[in-house]
Order: C-alpha cells, then sequence, then structure tokens
C-alpha cells in the first residue's frame, strides 16, 4: 500500500486536517546559517494567508518547503516530516501526492515556463498527473481562461508580457486543480493592469492560499491573516488588519503599515 494512503487511513479525515501543517521547520543552506529556525503554523482549508518580512526573512524558504522544492529536506519516512498537506505527512513517498494537492507559483515566469507554445507549459503539469489527452486538452482550456488567456494557446511563451508570462504560470497550477496555492512575490514587477487582473484570478480560487509578498496593500485586499517572518521565525501571526495597522510591528520589521490602514 502506497505510504501516502496509509498515512491518511491512519489519521482523522481529510476534513478535519488543516490544509498546511508545518512543526518545528527548521533549515539552513549547505551548512550555512540557520534561514528557518523553528517554524510551527496551520493553515485550515479556504484561508489566505500572506507572509510578509523584510528580504532575507525566509519567506521563499519557507514556501519551498510546502511543496518540497527543496529536495533534500524531504524526509525518507513521514514519521520526521515537518511539513503535512490535509494530514499527509512529506516524505519521499507522498510528494507526488502533496504537489498534486500544492501548487506553487514561482516569482520569475523563467523559473516555471519552458515549453515552445502557451499550450505545451500549461500542459505540462495535468500530463504529469497521468491523465487522459482529452482531459489534458479540457484542463488546458479551463486554465487559460480562467486567466483570461483564451486564444493564446499556440503563442511562443517568450513572446507575452511579463504579466500574460505570470497568467500562464497561474494557468499551470490551476490545470492540476491544486487544493492549495502557494505563491512567491506574485506581484513583483507587474503593472497596474496586470497586478488587478492577478488579484482577481487570486479572488477568484476557492482553496487556500499562502502568498509571500512585499505589497501589503494588496494583502490587505486579498488575505484573511498575516504572517510576519523575521530572523527565520515567527515574530507575530494574526488576522491582516489588526497586525498591519500595527505600526511598532511593522517597523521593527521593516514593513510600513499599508495606505489602506493608516
Ligand atoms: P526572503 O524570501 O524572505 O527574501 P529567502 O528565503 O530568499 O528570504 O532567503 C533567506 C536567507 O537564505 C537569505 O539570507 C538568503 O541569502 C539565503 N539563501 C536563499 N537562497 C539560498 C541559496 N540557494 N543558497 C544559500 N543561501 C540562500
Amino acid at each position: 500500500m502506497p505510504e501516502s494512503v496509509a498515512t491518511e487511513n491512519a489519521l482523522p479525515s481529510r476534513a478535519e486536517q488543516p490544509a498546511l501543517s508545518v512543526r518545528s521547520l527548521a533549515y539552513a543552506y549547505g551548512g550555512g546559517p540557520a534561514v528557518l529556525n523553528g517554524i510551527s503554523f496551520d493553515v485550515p482549508h479556504g484561508q489566505k494567508v500572506a507572509v510578509v518580512g523584510p528580504s532575507g526573512a525566509g519567506k521563499s524558504t519557507l514556501l519551498m518547503h510546502l511543496n518540497g522544492l527543496l529536495p533534500e529536506t524531504v524526509p525518507a519516512t513521514a514519521s520526521i516530516a515537518a511539513v503535512s498537506v490535509d494530514g499527509v505527512a512529506i516524505s519521499h513517498d507522498t510528494l507526488p501526492t502533496i504537489r498534486q494537492r500544492v501548487g506553487f507559483v514561482f516569482q520569475d515566469p523563467d523559473d516555471q515556463l519552458f515549453c515552445p507554445t502557451v499550450r505545451e507549459d500549461v500542459a505540462f503539469g495535468p500530463l504529469n498527473l497521468g491523465l487522459s489527452r482529452e482531459e489534458v486538452l479540457t484542463r488546458v482550456t479551463a486554465g487559460l481562461k480562467q486567466v483570461g488567456l483564451s486564444g493564446y494557446e499556440h503563442r511562443s511563451t517568450l513572446q507575452l508580457s511579463l504579466g500574460e508570462r505570470k497568467r500562464v504560470c497561474v494557468a499551470g497550477v490551476l490545470a492540476c486543480q491544486p487544493q492549495t496555492l502557494v505563491l512567491d512575490e506574485p506581484f513583483t514587477n507587474l503593472d497596474p493592469r496586470a497586478r488587478h487582473s492577478l488579484i482577481d484570478i487570486l479572488k477568484q480560487f476557492p482553496g487556500t492560499q499562502v502568498i509571500a509578498t512585499h505589497d501589503l496593500d494588496l494583502v490587505v485586499k486579498l488575505c484573511d491573516r498575516v504572517v510576519v517572518l523575521d530572523g527565520g521565525q515567527i515574530q507575530a501571526d494574526g488576522p491582516t488588519r489588526e497586525l498591519l495597522r500595527d505600526r511598532v510591528l511593522m517597523e521593527k520589521h521593516g514593513l510600513e503599515v499599508p495606505w489602506q490602514l493608516r
């Protein structure tokens, strides 16, 4: 029996489990200083969480742990896992399940897009799930529609704007029908129209979201909860407006109270 199934059966039903659970997560790159130092938090299903903090706080590193993007951190056995998704502890055996449930959108579309056409890029994830050709095409069409790029199937991603490339990335992730979206700095370098287009897409996604961003005005619009990360530790965790209007907290961690809350 695959470990993912065994793990699910051994635990309460998925509905009772948080979408994401992180326990005592610690990490250092290549024997360097600690980048994450004892991170613990749960994210209930459907919650939209912003991870904020100064550059170098460990936000990207934390997000990468949420779907096993740092291979050396994925344990061989689930019993020592620091990250669980719907009660499934991350391990070598459960990694495909974890990646199916948690879709990751990279900050830089060039880290995600590598096929000659938009259609091939969006189809890549669904094809890897082993879906039929017909189902893959259905998902590609639906994914591109969701991000407002119907008709772009045969375009080269090299000939698209940054905002369009980002939307192709999101379409590829949505086409895998994840329960949770993890997005690393999704709004960086986007012009206002592209930002608003992406906000609308994220608002319409009904699942769980974890977003690392410096754009605190967008956090107010999009997220229920904020986790402040600094020095590899959670410094504050609570409702968006309550935390982001706390000037002392914001300044202590290199942040500013967003305009809407001043
Ligand atoms: P943030 O996303 O909050 O800016 P990161 O997770 O990118 O923070 O980085 C946290 C720390 O880890 C920084 O000090 C950064 O220099 C370091 N770091 C990030 N990636 C690597 C890497 N591949 N190798 C070594 N150190 C890294």
